[in-house]
């Protein structure tokens, strides 16, 4: 089952929330509408902690959930190789839970 969720990336607002290309330009994410689908059972992301933008600086979108700040994971486990982070110690995603955080 999918779910509208509000877009993590741009806060709902359907605009680029770092202005990159113009202040008018849509987010890239929902591409304006402010919201985006994800299929449930969904959990945080913990790569980016539900920001939807990526952690390693660069003003893009999470690669983990690209900018949706969810995930659909059926585990409700905390990762045990990243301790639930997402990250592993190069700061890259988690090789066991992709960065979503959660494992089996
Ligand atoms: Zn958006
Ligand atoms: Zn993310
Ligand atoms: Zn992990």
């Amino acid at each position: 089952m999918t779910k509208l969720i509000k877009c993590a990336f741009c806060g709902g607002t359907g605009k680029d929330p770092f202005d990159l290309l113009s202040p008018i330009s849509h987010c890239l994410v929902c591409n304006g509408t402010g919201q985006v689908e994800i299929e449930e059972p969904m959990t945080t992301c913990m790569f980016c902690t539900g920001t939807g933008k990526n952690p390693l600086g660069a003003r893009v979108p999470c690669i983990v959930c690209g900018g949706k700040g969810l995930n659909h994971s059926e585990h409700k486990i905390k990762c045990r190789q990243c301790r639930g982070t997402g990250k592993s110690s190069d700061g890259l995603p988690c090789t066991r839970c992709k960065g979503t955080g959660f494992s089996h």
